[in-house]
């Protein structure tokens, strides 16, 4: 079972449980919610 962290809250989650992913520059990316997804997506964006 993998486990996956959270790159916005920090939240450590499991990987297969994980509803909100995103592949960002080929490497999968999982977040507890979608809006931490949105953040994610919109700190990306600015650079
Ligand atoms: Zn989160």
């Amino acid at each position: 079972m993998a486990k996956a962290k959270d790159p916005v809250c920090g939240m450590t989650m499991d990987t297969e449980k994980a509803k909100f992913k995103g592949v960002y520059d080929g490497v999968a990316v999982y977040f507890c919610a979608e809006s931490c997804q949105k953040t994610f997506e919109a700190k990306r964006a600015k650079h």
